[in-house]
């Protein structure tokens, strides 16, 4: 129990502190300096208004100096990042696999939020997270680095097949290279199973999405939707309950 109390903490303060990635890391800003502010009338924010997720629901989800809404995205990242990291323990309990997971769920949440605010998948995460994925192959027995290699492949030939596929079709391009190197990094981290089972989760939910926004907001089929926001939690999916997902998939077959 106390640990699981300790997962959820550390989860919160981390979630906040991905919150600053977003949200810097596209404007090449300093991670570190300044001290966060508000980005409306940039008073610096208190260090009493920046409890993760209370501080949010405290203020109303409003800047305390000149009222400005606070991007719902914020208190969601400070939500999903100890919920993620409370899913990999339950899984995990606190061996290695489960704090490698936690820095993969850490790239895919940072992935996930900065496709959906900027449209894209910065090298400057993906990079640092194939080559993590790479490592740590090294170190486990259930994915070694052929595997690992092999599920890259995978990821990024799929992708690259569709990406092929849309542009012959559509004579321009559908999705971006940054999410062949997303899938890179996936397909390193997972094996090459659960990469396609990501693809397919994703591809399903971005479908349904897209529907639905061309249903309800009469936006045509050129609206793009950042494909690295659904690939991101399709992964995590894929990570914590591939398994049970491909076992009941199988034994519709038996
Ligand atoms: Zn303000």
């Amino acid at each position: 129990m106390e640990a699981l109390i300790l997962v959820v903490l550390c989860g919160l303060a981390w979630g906040s502190f991905l919150n600053v990635v977003i949200y810097r890391l596209p404007a090449g800003l300093n991670l570190a300096k300044p001290p966060s502010s508000c980005p409306s009338c940039q008073a610096r924010i208190k260090p009493y208004d920046n409890f993760p997720v209370l501080s949010y629901l405290l203020l109303r989800g409003k800047c305390r100096h000149c009222g400005t809404p606070i991007p719902f995205s914020y208190v969601l990242v400070e939500v999903l990042t100890p919920a993620a990291f409370v899913g990999l323990y339950l899984h995990y309990s606190l061996s290695f696999f489960f704090f490698a997971s936690c820095l993969f769920t850490t790239a895919l949440i940072v992935l996930g939020f900065i496709d959906y605010r900027h449209k894209i998948l910065p090298d400057r995460i993906t990079f640092p997270g194939i080559a993590l994925a790479l490592v740590y192959s090294f170190f486990r027995r259930d994915l070694p680095l052929l595997q690992a290699l092999l599920g890259a492949a995978v990821g990024a030939g799929f992708l690259l097949l569709i990406y092929g596929g849309y542009y012959l079709v559509r004579k321009k391009e559908g999705l971006g290279l940054g999410d062949v190197t997303m899938m890179v990094m996936v397909g390193a981290y997972l094996g090459w199973v659960k990469t396609l089972l990501t693809l397919i989760l994703a591809s399903f939910v971005g479908a349904f999405v897209g529907i639905l926004i061309i249903a309800v907001k009469k936006k045509d089929l050129q609206y793009m939707l950042p494909f690295g926001t659904f690939l991101a939690p399709a992964a995590y999916v894929a990570l914590v309950w591939g398994d049970r997902i491909l076992a009941a998939y199988l034994s519709l077959f038996q």
